[in-house]
């Protein structure tokens, strides 16, 4: 991992042991020290906590594979909640396929350090942090190994300046092994996954996967997003269908999860996402933002 060091003058509060010191819940997990560890992973631990403390509302976005749109949604739930006046950030821990940095035009940015916390790159106010922006270039691929993959999602979770913020929307790696694990171990307070898939029946099989894995976890799921669900026209704006539909509310009803709605295929978000805007920004005003935004309602409304 890079980053640069540099001076700030306004550094954000650092998350410090002495943090913690100041609050006085006893209930807290970071309270006391746990019996086997030893001193380091104490203060790491209470450092990781009073991290998360500062901030409302943690969604892991999930999927069962890669490609559904998972970060298209990561990115455009973010946006969403950003353009509703939440202090938003947005964490893209997809090791192997981080794609945020090219779909919000962020591709070089560099991330700062300083007082021991890496500094989020700031979008109009929305606090963005990826893999992506510690690799040399984005053509690299990294062999990360075991505890490598651990490491990098707890630290970006654990040694980010934060700050307070209403939501922390987190595009995990896809599927349902030890990397979204981590990531579901590390937010252990999150309040949710959102799973996204297509509307294929054959990607249901995913989805219960990966409705059975938060089970596992005990992680509460938010809801299922059925993404690229029919095409619309960029001429006449009528909704197509394109792959039998219908797979992921079928399977949201039957596992009894909420379904939160379907995206449709539009080319305007892939051309957003490949020219570096987000969607909600350049086609605000579109059929597909109204439906992206309307997403968001049961985020809003979580206590
Ligand atoms: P994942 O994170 O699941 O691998 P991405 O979000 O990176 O998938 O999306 C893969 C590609 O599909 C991207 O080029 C993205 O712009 C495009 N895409 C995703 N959702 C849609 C959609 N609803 N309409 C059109 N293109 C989409």
């Amino acid at each position: 991992m890079e980053a640069k060091t540099h001076e700030t003058t306004q550094q954000e509060e650092a998350c410090s042991p002495a943090a913690c010191d100041s609050c006085s819940s006893s209930s807290c997990s970071a309270a006391s020290q746990q019996q086997g560890e030893n001193q380091q992973q104490f203060e790491e631990r209470r450092r990781l906590t009073s991290r998360l403390c500062r901030i409302k509302h943690k969604i892991i976005v999930l999927s069962g594979k890669g490609g559904v749109g998972k970060s298209t949604v990561a990115v455009n739930l973010a946006m969403a909640l950003h353009i509703a006046g939440k202090k938003v950030g947005l964490l893209d821990v997809d090791i192997h396929g981080p794609s945020i940095p090219t779909m919000l035009g962020l591709e070089g940015r560099q991330v700062m350090e300083g007082n021991g916390e890496l500094q989020p790159v700031d979008l109009d106010g929305m606090k963005v942090i990826s893999v992506g922006f510690f690799l040399k270039d984005q053509d690299e691929a990294v062999i990360w190994r075991g505890p490598m993959k651990t490491g990098v999602i707890t630290q970006f979770i654990r040694d980010v300046a934060w700050g307070d913020l209403d939501y922390l929307i987190v595009d995990s790696p896809p599927g349902t092994g030890d990397e979204p694990l981590s990531v579901c171990q590390t937010m252990e307070d999150a309040d949710g996954a959102v799973i996204v898939t297509t509307p294929q029946k054959v990607a249901a099989v995913d989805v219960r996967k990966s409705i059975s894995f938060c089970r596992q976890l005990n992680l509460p799921v938010l809801g299922v997003i059925e993404n690229m669900n029919g095409f619309i026209c960029p001429k006449c704006g009528e909704l197509t269908a394109v792959f039998q539909s219908g797979g992921g509310r079928l399977m949201a009803d039957d596992m009894g999860v909420p379904f939160l709605g379907s995206v449709p295929i539009d080319p305007q978000i892939s051309e957003a996402g490949d020219s570096g805007v987000a969607f909600l920004q350049r086609y605000a005003d579109s059929q597909t933002a109204t439906i992206i935004q309307s997403l968001i309602k049961p985020i809003l409304e979580l206590q």
